[in-house]
Order: structure tokens, then C-alpha cells, then sequence
């Protein structure tokens, strides 16, 4: 079975359009959080998540929308595009949001989070000794995460080294019975890892291969956007920058 995983779509639809293509013969699709927030088109966002049947976890800026967290935790600009994200979500799409679990553990034999197994929507995993933390504080062998916008894997290897690989320009990497894995498969529509390209990833469970695609997507369509709706002007330019 192949699993199309995507992370971090936050309301940018011109990225999601261009990853729905490469994933349209995907069997299952998991999106692990932040469906909304910093784009111009949430409410498509959401729409298409559902009508994919996509399984979803909760964000952290589905949290701020429903209320769950506080939006004192966000930055100026974050906290101004989610007021203005609220403003423009339907009743169906809120009560989607708000139906989002925290962490999914039933599926594949891995373990599905926003931000990391300990702290579902707060914690960034951006370093080894974070990544050695969350290792060392939960039993998973595989965790699919995000949340970071950084397309990037940490493996604790047998001999208890944790090594970080980057997939700054996408990559394959094989699953292996005796290491254990937690893999950001990067953001669809806000990458922060200096390369704007949209990243999204394909899980082959039968080969046991997880594969970080890269694909270009229209960008200064995505910038009109935001530009037009009144939202922050940096969340436009940010988008070219990849940052
Ligand atoms: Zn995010």
C-alpha cells in the first residue's frame, strides 16, 4: 500500500492542488496538522482534506481556532492570520477542526502527531537532543510528524547514535527493523527549510521506503492571495523565500 503523508498545508490551496496531482493514485492520505493559518484559502483546504477522506490530526493552529489554545502562544503575524482565518471558515469546516484527534497510534504500526508524541501541538522537533528526548519518552519504532516545516528524518540507530537527514531536496529512506524513526515529511504550503518548493511524502509499506518529494507549485499565485485578502504582507513574500 502506498500512503501519500502531507503536513502544514496551512490554507496555501495553489500548493495543495499541485500535491493532489502527484497523489491522486494514493490510496490513503494522512494529514498531520495544520490544515489552516498564515494562507488565503482555509476553507478549500479543508474541503479537500475531507473529501479525501484524509485522516487528520489536530495543529496547533486548528487548536487556536477552536479555542483550545490560547493565542497569546502565537507570534503577532501568526495570531493576525488566524483571527482573520477564523473570520473566514465556515461552521462545517470549524466543527471538522474541531472533530481532529491529537495523535493517531491505530494505523500502520506508527504513530501520526503534529508537533511530537509527548506534546501533540506544542513541542518543535528541531534538533537531536530534542529528537533523543522524545525517543527516550515513548516506545514508538516509527512517528510521522510536522509542525516544524522542516523536511527532515531523525534515526536513532542500534548503536544508540541519533542521525539527522535532511530532505532539503527530497530523498528516499529505508524503514529498518532495528532503528526507530521520527520523520517530518516537510510542508506543503509554508516549506521553512530555504526551499520553497511544496514537500509532501509517499510511504510504501511494502517496500518499507518513505520517499520526500519536492514539487514546484505557483507560488506568485498563492502570494497574490494574501496580498488581496489583507493578511500579513510577509506571509506572501515568505512563501518565495522558502523560509
Ligand atoms: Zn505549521
Amino acid at each position: 500500500m502506498k500512503v501519500a503523508i502531507l503536513a502544514d498545508i496551512h490554507g496555501n490551496f495553489d500548493a495543495l492542488e499541485r500535491v493532489s496531482e502527484e497523489v491522486e493514485k494514493v490510496e490513503d492520505v494522512v494529514v498531520l496538522g495544520d490544515i489552516i493559518g498564515y494562507g488565503a484559502e482555509p476553507e478549500e483546504c479543508v474541503r479537500w482534506v475531507v473529501k479525501k477522506k484524509a485522516k487528520a490530526v489536530l495543529g496547533n493552529h486548528e487548536a487556536a481556532c477552536t479555542g483550545e489554545l490560547s493565542l497569546s502562544w502565537f507570534n503577532p503575524r501568526a495570531a493576525k492570520a488566524l483571527l482573520w482565518t477564523q473570520e473566514h471558515l465556515s461552521s462545517f469546516a470549524i466543527r471538522f477542526i474541531q472533530s481532529l484527534p491529537l495523535v493517531i497510534s491505530d494505523f500502520l504500526q506508527a504513530l501520526w502527531v503534529h508537533g511530537s508524541p509527548r506534546q501533540p501541538i506544542e513541542e518543535y522537533i528541531d534538533h537531536p537532543f530534542v529528537a533523543r528526548e522524545v525517543f527516550e519518552s515513548s516506545p514508538f519504532s516509527l512517528c510521522f510528524f510536522g509542525h516544524t516545516h522542516q523536511a527532515e528524518a531523525y534515526v536513532l540507530e542500534k548503536s544508540g547514535r541519533v542521525e539527522r537527514i535532511s530532505f532539503r531536496e527530497g530523498g528516499k529512506l529505508g524503514i529498518l527493523p532495528d532503528s526507530r524513526y521520527l520523520i517530518n515529511c516537510g510542508s506543503v504550503g509554508q516549506p521553512r527549510d530555504d526551499n520553497p518548493q511544496a514537500s509532501f511524502a509517499i510511504f510504501d509499506t511494502e517496500k518499507k521506503v518513505v520517499e520526500v518529494k519536492r514539487v514546484d507549485y505557483d507560488i506568485s499565485s498563492a502570494s497574490l492571495k494574501i496580498l488581496r485578502s489583507g493578511l500579513p504582507e510577509y506571509l506572501a513574500y515568505r512563501l518565495e523565500l522558502g523560509r
